[in-house]
């Protein structure tokens, strides 16, 4: 514990220096580009955390999904969407984690935000507590207002702007509740937290139900573009990598005597992965596992 205190620390500390000069900027990928849509995702850093925010230009309205855990590249997705010259119609939140959702409610005040049944409802139960946590925890690179879904989003085939959309659920896999978007026309399927890419994925307790969800989309054969919430978009080869990661965690948490442990271990396994702090953020706070008694 102690060791995972020193290293939260010395996050912060690296963090603040980092602000003191400047954050390493967010890169930005174009997945699609066809007559009637093009798709941008910008990625945070991998010591950031590599959260993603996908912008679909459709012929006249931009669709955004998630909005960022630091603040400075939500303004980031901003500046893109400005230079598009279309208006953001509907951001999305995929689910209720922090990361993303409180990063741009001050760059995006007064765009109409989607989300599930579920997700509004628990950004707006813990929403405000969270950001201001996180504002004593990490500074001013934290957003100083939330922007709460306004708009509840149902499952089903919908048209926006021409363009078909399929809206899913998908329950008890890294979330309780995801948001799943599909746009059949550029065989795109946005899965959020759903499929990590190197990026290391964020373990708080039995991963079945996570695995079902994986398998699920990995029989969607139809979409070969995927989206996920963390790291670059990717094609259908993450699903067997996730898969593969989250075998190796169970192995790793079984024969692991303590937290160093095991980070070391998924750290050897993985070591071109981002997102390191995720495993210390998990295990200090929310995998609980009885390390001792091993
Ligand atoms: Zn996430």
């Amino acid at each position: 514990m102690k060791y995972f205190m020193t290293t939260a620390m010395a996050f912060l500390t690296g963090l603040s220096a980092a602000i003191a000069q400047e954050l390493p900027k967010a890169s930005i990928i174009k997945s699609v580009k066809t007559e009637k849509i093009s798709i941008y995702t910008v990625v945070a850093p991998p010591e950031m955390f590599t959260n993603t925010t996908h912008i679909i230009e459709l012929p006249n309205e931009l669709i955004v999904v998630d909005g960022q855990f630091f603040a400075p590249y939500a303004q980031q997705v901003r500046k893109l969407t400005d230079s598009l010259q279309k208006p953001v119609t509907r951001f999305y939140i995929s689910h209720d984690h922090p990361d993303h959702y409180i990063g741009f409610g001050d760059a995006f005040p007064n765009v109409p935000v989607y989300a599930l049944e579920e997700t509004k409802t628990g950004i707006e139960k813990a929403g405000q507590q969270v950001l201001e946590q996180r504002q004593k925890q990490f500074g001013n690179i934290i957003a100083k207002s939330l922007n709460k879904p306004s708009h509840v989003q149902k499952t089903g085939k919908e048209m926006i702007d021409g363009v078909a959309f399929i809206f899913e659920k998908s329950l008890n896999n890294e979330a309780a509740a995801s948001l799943v978007i599909k746009i059949p026309e550029v065989k795109a399927n946005i899965l959020q937290d759903i499929v990590y890419n190197k990026t290391h994925l964020f373990i708080s307790g039995n991963t079945d139900g996570w695995r079902k969800a994986i398998k699920k989309e990995e029989s969607a054969k139809e979409y070969t573009l995927i989206l996920p919430g963390h790291g670059k978009p990717t094609d259908r080869s993450i699903f067997q990598t996730d898969l593969k990661y989250l075998d190796f965690v169970d192995k790793t948490l079984a024969e692991s005597k303590s937290k160093e442990e095991y980070k070391a271990k998924i750290l050897a396994e993985y070591p071109d992965y981002g997102g390191d702090h995720l495993i210390d953020i998990y295990l200090a706070y929310y995998l609980k596992k009885d390390w001792d008694k091993k």
